[in-house]
C-alpha cells in the first residue's frame, strides 16, 4: 500500500489529510491523484460507494487550482442535494490553508443566495445539474474558465432524470478544461456521455472494500412514524449491553427524542449542530467515556465522533443516500466484533430502502420486533446475571445484618421475592410498553399522487417539480420519490401539500384533471 507521502502532495494537503485522519490513499487515490496530477487525460472512474472519489478528485483539485483566480475553476455535477454538500464539505476540509472557496449549490435552497455568494468569487461549485443550469441561463455561473469538469455519481444523475441537464451543460464548457466521471455502473447513455464529451480517456475501476460492513449486521424493521419510539425502546431494552448511537434527521428530533428517552430513564443524551463546540465536546465525551450508553445525534453532529465499538447504530430515521447509510454504520463492528445496524422504514420509505441496499451491495434483512414479553424476560435474566456477579465479588457485608433480619420472619424465597420487586417493579412493569400495530397502517400522513405526463412527454424530475410550483405554492423539498415513467409519473407529498396540488389541478368540466391520487397501495 502506498503512502500520501508517496503522492507528491504539498504539505497544507498532507497536513490536513492528517487532521482529517486519513492514514493512507485508499485503491481510487491512489490511481487517480497521480494521474489527475502528472498526465493530461481525461478519467473515467468505475468504483462503488464508499471509496474515497471525493479526495480523489478533490486533492488534485486543491494542488491545482489558483486561489488568485477570480472565476470559477472546477465545476463538480453530483445527482442529490445532499450529495452536493457532502462533496463540498469534504473538499473543503481538506483545503488546509489555502483561500480555495467551494459553493455547494442546489434547488430548495434560495438562488439569490447562491447568485451573491458566486458574484463574491468561487473557486469550486458543486451542485445539481438542475441548479447549476438555472445559474448559468441566469449569467450568475460563468464557465469560461473551466479547468475542470467532474461528474460525480453519473449513473444517479442519469436514474434522476438530469441527462438532459448535464448535457446541456457539458456542451456549454470550454473545449480544453480536464473532465472527470465516475459512476458505480456504466450504462449506454453514460458510455455516451464519456464518447462524446471526453478525450484521451483513461478508465480505472477499483472494487470497493466492504470490511466496515461485512463485520456489521444489517437489519431493518418497518415501522410506522408513530411506533418507532417503542420499537426503539424495545430494541434497546432486550440488549445485555446496549451502547449506540441513534440518528435523526432534524435538529428538532433529536430534542424531541431524547426528551422522551430521559422521561423514560435512559442514561441518554442528544447531539446536535445548534449546541456550542464546547457542549458538544461534554457530551461526546461523556459518551466516549460511557458515563451515556446511549447517544442521539444527527449526521452532521455525529461526524467528528470517532467512537469504536458500538454494538448499534439505529437508523431512526432512514438516511437519506447510501453514502451516509455507509457512514453511519461504519461504527459499529469495529475490532473484531459485530455490530448491529439496525434501521427503521415506514411503509412509504421501502424504495429508499432497496436504493441503498443496491448501492451498498449488501443484504439487509427485515427481522421481528421483540415482543414485551421477550424483553422482559431478557431483562429479568440480566438482572440475575447481575445479582449474581454481585455474589461472586462477595463485596455485600454491609448488607447481610439486613438479610438476616428478614429472613428470621420469612422464607428465603419470600425475602427474595419482595426485594427484587422492591427494587425492579418499574423496570419490570410490562405496561412501560406499548403495542405495536405493525407497519400495515396506512402511510403516515403522506400522499402518492399519479401524473398524467412522463418521459414521452420529456417530463424530468426537475420539469416535474417546476411544473407543479408553476401552479401551486409548495415548498420543493416537499415532494418525494418522484418516479418517471413512459407515459405518467409518481410523486409522494405530505398530505396537506397534496391536498393543496390536488386542489390546484382540479380538472376542468368534463376533462380529467392532470394531477389525482395515485391508485392502489404504491
Ligand atoms: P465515494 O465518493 O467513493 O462514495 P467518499 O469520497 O464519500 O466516497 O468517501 C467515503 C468516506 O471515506 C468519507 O467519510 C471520507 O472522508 C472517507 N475517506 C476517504 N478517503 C479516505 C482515506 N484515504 N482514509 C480514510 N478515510 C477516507
Ligand atoms: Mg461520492
Amino acid at each position: 500500500m502506498k503512502n500520501f507521502n508517496d503522492l507528491n502532495l504539498s504539505d497544507n494537503v498532507l497536513q490536513a489529510l492528517h487532521k482529517k485522519g486519513f492514514e493512507a490513499p485508499s485503491p481510487v487515490q491512489e490511481l487517480v491523484i497521480p494521474l489527475l496530477m502528472n498526465t493530461d487525460h481525461d478519467i473515467i472512474g468505475q468504483a462503488q460507494t464508499g471509496t474515497g472519489k471525493t479526495a480523489a478528485f478533490g486533492i488534485p483539485l486543491i494542488e491545482q487550482l489558483s486561489e488568485t483566480s477570480r472565476y470559477v475553476s472546477a465545476l463538480v455535477m453530483t445527482p442529490t442535494r445532499e450529495l452536493a454538500i457532502q462533496v463540498a464539505e469534504e473538499i473543503h476540509s481538506l483545503k488546509g490553508w489555502k483561500k480555495l472557496r467551494v459553493l455547494p449549490v442546489y434547488g430548495g435552497q434560495s438562488i439569490v443566495q447562491q447568485q451573491n455568494h458566486l458574484k463574491k468569487g468561487i473557486h469550486i461549485v458543486v451542485g445539481t445539474p438542475g441548479r447549476l443550469l438555472d445559474l448559468i441561463r441566469r449569467k450568475s455561473l460563468n464557465l469560461d474558465r473551466i479547468t475542470h469538469c467532474i461528474l460525480d455519481e453519473a449513473d444517479e444523475m442519469l436514474n434522476m432524470g438530469f441527462l438532459e441537464d448535464v448535457e446541456t451543460i457539458l456542451r456549454e464548457m470550454p473545449e480544453n478544461r480536464r473532465m472527470l466521471l465516475f459512476s458505480a455502473t456504466m450504462p449506454q447513455d453514460i458510455r455516451r456521455i464519456a464518447d462524446t464529451f471526453m478525450k484521451d480517456s483513461q478508465t480505472i475501476r477499483v472494487r470497493g472494500c466492504e470490511t466496515t460492513v461485512a463485520q456489521t449486521d444489517q437489519i431493518y424493521f418497518e415501522v410506522s412514524n408513530a411506533d418507532k419510539f417503542e420499537a426503539m425502546c424495545r430494541i434497546i431494552d432486550i440488549e445485555p449491553e446496549f451502547y449506540g448511537l441513534i440518528f435523526c434527521r432534524t435538529k428538532v428530533d433529536v430534542d424531541t427524542i431524547t426528551g422522551r428517552m430521559v422521561d423514560r430513564g435512559y442514561d441518554v443524551d442528544g447531539l446536535h449542530g445548534d449546541l456550542s463546540q464546547m457542549q458538544r465536546e461534554k457530551i461526546m465525551d461523556k459518551f466516549k467515556r460511557r458515563h451515556i450508553n446511549i447517544l442521539v445525534a444527527t449526521d452532521v453532529a455525529a461526524r467528528g465522533l470517532d467512537v469504536q465499538d458500538l454494538t448499534h447504530v439505529i437508523n431512526y430515521a432512514i438516511p437519506n443516500d447510501p453514502e451516509a447509510y455507509i457512514h453511519r454504520i461504519g461504527r459499529t463492528g469495529r475490532a473484531g466484533k459485530e455490530g448491529t445496524a439496525v434501521t427503521f422504514v415506514t411503509p412509504a420509505e421501502s424504495q429508499k430502502l432497496k436504493f441503498i441496499q443496491r448501492k451498498v451491495k449488501t443484504k439487509i434483512r427485515e427481522d421481528k420486533l421483540p415482543k414485551i414479553r421477550e424483553v422482559i424476560r431478557a431483562k429479568k435474566l440480566r438482572i440475575l446475571k447481575e445479582v449474581e456477579e454481585l455474589i461472586a465479588s462477595g463485596s455485600f457485608d454491609a448488607y447481610t445484618g439486613m438479610a438476616q433480619k428478614l429472613l428470621e420472619s420469612y422464607s428465603p424465597e419470600q425475602a427474595l421475592a419482595a426485594l427484587f420487586m422492591h427494587a425492579y417493579q418499574h423496570e419490570l412493569d410490562r405496561s412501560q410498553y406499548s403495542e405495536i400495530r405493525g407497519g400495515q397502517e396506512k402511510i403516515d400522513g403522506q400522499t402518492r399522487l399519479f401524473i398524467a405526463r412522463g418521459r414521452k412527454d420529456g417530463m424530468t424530475p426537475k420539469k416535474l417539480i417546476n411544473f407543479i410550483m408553476k401552479n401551486v405554492s409548495v415548498n420543493p423539498a416537499e415532494i418525494q420519490d418522484i418516479s418517471i415513467q413512459e407515459d405518467f409519473s409518481f410523486m409522494t407529498a405530505p398530505f396537506k401539500v397534496a391536498e393543496k396540488i390536488l386542489r390546484a389541478f382540479r380538472g376542468g368540466r368534463g376533462k380529467r384533471p392532470m394531477v389525482t391520487k395515485a391508485k392502489g397501495k404504491k
